[in-house]
């Protein structure tokens, strides 16, 4: 089957992802039909839970109404498969299933999945860094060379990794750093800080989530940099879907799912006129 175009969200059995990859087939635009049908990959790190998740979007009035899937023919498909971003393996059997399939290249790649653990200390912050982001950053360097060359590598982050949590010399560290090393070092310092129980010395927060946020938007602006230092034109951005009601918000956030994944899905379909680089939130840049 030839696709106009293919996309990938990760973590998207529930909350904001199982949003996204919704939207995504609702708001394809039409006009973009005549290369072929709108394939969108749900992955999840849980069979069971990603089978389950389709088998409910295969059943979504909303969708079945707007003719938005194959099966009830529409013009978009829904395929699950398994992708754990902190299993290695996981991650290099997706890529080369991509490389296999989708010769042409594919299209976007939207790194969704993270986690917020309750508590501070340095095993949470060791997890949440290695999810948030360590494993998002490896993901995107095992999918990057994946992407056709005018595609698109979106990573969901948070207003939470705003700069206004850290001591003048951290932030300006931050807002220097030219490549993903010296983020990297950062996260590294934030690290080692928080094991000799000194990271509000250091210069900053005791709040791990915070510093995996605002290392995933610096590490995106630099990859960002980086690739169109090389000539490329893939758009690499950054955003935050705003305070979202999911299970890790717990019931809390003010915006519905939908209403989440507007930015995600913007950055994926709609005319950024090549913007990369950029953290975004309710669908325009934001200062970092
Ligand atoms: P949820 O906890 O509802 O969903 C998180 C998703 O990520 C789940 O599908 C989960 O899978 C998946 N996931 C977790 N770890 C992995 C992994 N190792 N590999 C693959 N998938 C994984 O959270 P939200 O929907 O609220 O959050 C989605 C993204 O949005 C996150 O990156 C979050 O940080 C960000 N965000 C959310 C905000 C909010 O207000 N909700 C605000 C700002 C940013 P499983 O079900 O198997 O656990």
């Amino acid at each position: 089957m030839a696709y106009g175009r293919v996309g990938v969200v990760t973590g998207a059995n529930k909350g904001i992802g199982l949003a996204i990859v919704r939207q995504l087939a609702l708001q394809y635009p039409k006009s973009h039909l005549h290369n072929g049908p709108f394939l969108i990959y749900l992955t999840a790190r849980d069979q069971g839970r990603g089978e389950t998740a389709l088998k409910n979007l295969n059943e979504d009035s909303q969708l079945k109404q707007a003719k938005a899937l194959k099966s009830d023919g529409g013009e978009s498909e829904i395929k699950y498969h398994q992708l754990d971003i902190t299993d290695l393996k996981s991650v290099q059997t997706f890529a080369e299933y991509l490389k296999q399939t989708h010769g042409d290249g594919i299209d976007f790649v939207i790194n969704n999945a993270g986690i917020a653990l309750n508590g501070f200390d340095a095993n949470v912050v060791k997890t949440t860094l290695g999810c948030n982001y360590y494993n998002t950053m490896e993901a995107c360097h095992t999918f990057l060379p994946l992407l056709k060359p005018t595609g698109r590598l979106i990573n969901v982050a948070s207003v939470s990794g705003h700069l206004n949590k850290y001591s003048d010399e951290v932030r300006q560290r931050f807002l220097s750093a030219k490549t993903e090393r010296d983020i990297t070092a950062i996260m590294q310092d934030f690290q080692s800080a928080v094991e000799a129980g000194k990271e509000k010395e250091a210069g900053f927060p005791s709040a791990a989530y915070a510093v995996s946020k605002a290392g995933l938007i610096g590490a995106t602006k630099a990859l960002a940099r980086a690739e169109k230092e090389k000539g490329s034109q893939i758009s690499i951005n950054a955003l935050c879907p705003g305070w979202v009601n999911t299970d890790m918000t717990k019931g809390k956030g003010t915006k519905t799912p939908d209403e989440g994944a507007q930015t995600p899905v913007m950055l994926a379909l709609s005319d950024i006129k090549g913007a990369t680089g950029e953290f975004w939130q309710n669908e325009r840049p934001i200062e970092w």
